[in-house]
């Protein structure tokens, strides 16, 4: 049966037609097998596709008419079904020591990143989420609630932008970013949809071509996740586990209720059996509380408990933000605490803090939400 095209149906097809141009796609959201397809779709061969990654990923294009090995009809076409679209960078404070906190603008949200540059080589820490719903109590993003998951082009976006910024401002002679840690707002695991292809994007030769061992995954251990995730990517994990028990876990990190220490280890474990990018042992986060979980017991639990695992533990110091009773261990018993897990002999780091003169240490990022479920008026 042929319908006759009244005027609403041409309404309807109008209609259609607008949200068509308006719902271009946004190739930042896209890895290198999604851009496969879509080249395929739109009547393209694959190089192009090789083309396209290195103007976006090399030169930082934003704008089709640059991509000058394009010709005419598929820069058409290109601009017809498709932008590149990414967080801006509204902000930025910079530390006594290098460091420097990025301020992005997603929709009407704001979200933090932070840049931490070293000798030979720079750091930059990434949001996964809009504030956090695991509502650990000694970290400040918790206080903000859940907002909501960031998509692949404001996951990827972070580093595009902040990328961009340091290739185009080579007078600031900024170092180029070598490594990744997934350590900013929110908990990777509960937005691995929008994860993967992000790191799948940071891995790629023809996208960021980082090392597996140069991007972090932080988790507070979200069991199942663990366990997806090693089948979809290898990266070095690490793993915030910040109590010797579950009696103290289970105060300070609510998650732990449902994934508790033994299982957490467990799925740990198995990930560690598969993974090449953690030869080296998966990294124990562990947070100095005044007074909560730092006597000289814990350090001797924790070692205990950590036998089995290849490890590095990571000691971090607390880093304060208003509005509660948490202090930092003093350092005379953070080196106590540190003494006697080498005792054991393991291998254990203390995380320099940088940037806190300008609130960009681990667990300080905000993001300045505006969200009226958050924030009552
Ligand atoms: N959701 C992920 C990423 C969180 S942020 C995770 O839990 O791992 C990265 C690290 O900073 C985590 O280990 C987190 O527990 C820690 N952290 C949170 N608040 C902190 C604070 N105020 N001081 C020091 N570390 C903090």
């Amino acid at each position: 049966m042929i319908l006759k095209q009244n005027k609403s149906s041409k309404k309807i097809l109008k209609k259609k037609y607008i949200n068509n141009k308006i719902k271009k796609i946004n190739f930042l959201n896209m890895n290198r097998e999604k851009l496969y397809i879509f080249f395929k779709k739109i009547g393209e061969k694959s190089f192009r596709v090789h083309q396209l990654m290195k103007f976006i990923y090399n030169n930082f294009y934003d704008n089709f008419d640059y991509m000058t090995n394009f010709n005419k009809n598929l820069i058409y076409k290109l601009k017809k079904y498709a932008v590149i679209k990414y967080p801006s960078i509204i902000d930025q404070k910079i530390s006594y020591d290098g460091t420097i906190k990025w301020i992005l603008k997603i929709k009407n949200q704001n979200i933090e990143m932070v840049y931490i540059p070293e000798k030979n080589r720079a750091t930059l820490c990434i949001s996964s989420q809009i504030g956090c719903f695991l509502n650990c109590s000694f970290c400040y993003t918790a206080k903000q609630g859940f907002n909501r998951n960031l998509k692949v082009f404001e996951i990827i976006g972070q580093l595009w932008t902040a990328s961009k910024f340091i290739f185009l401002n080579k007078s600031l002679k900024l170092n180029k970013i070598t490594n990744v840690v997934m350590m900013g707002m929110g908990e990777p695991l509960l937005n691995l949809s929008n994860l993967i292809p992000s790191i799948n994007i940071m891995l790629d030769n023809l996208g960021f071509n980082l090392s597996k061992r140069r991007i972090t995954i932080s988790t507070v251990g979200i069991v199942p996740g663990i366990d997806k995730l090693k089948n979809m990517v290898d990266v070095s994990l690490a793993i915030s586990l910040h109590a010797p028990n579950d009696y103290i876990r289970n105060k300070i990190i609510p998650i732990n209720y449902k994934y508790n220490i033994k299982n957490l280890l467990n799925s740990v474990k198995n990930y560690l059996f598969k993974s090449k990018a953690n030869k080296n042992g998966v990294t124990i986060e562990y947070v100095m509380l005044n007074n909560i979980n730092d006597k000289i017991k814990h350090a001797h639990q924790l070692a205990n408990l950590l036998k089995n695992i290849p490890c590095i533990i990571n000691i971090i110091p607390w880093n304060k933000f208003p509005g509660t009773n948490y202090k930092c261990s003093s350092n005379e018993k953070i080196n106590k605490f540190i003494k006697i897990l080498k005792n054991y002999k393991i291998i254990v780091f203390i995380r320099k803090t940088r940037g806190d003169d300008i609130n960009a240490a681990c667990g300080q990022l905000s993001g300045n939400i505006h969200n009226k479920f958050l924030f009552k008026k």
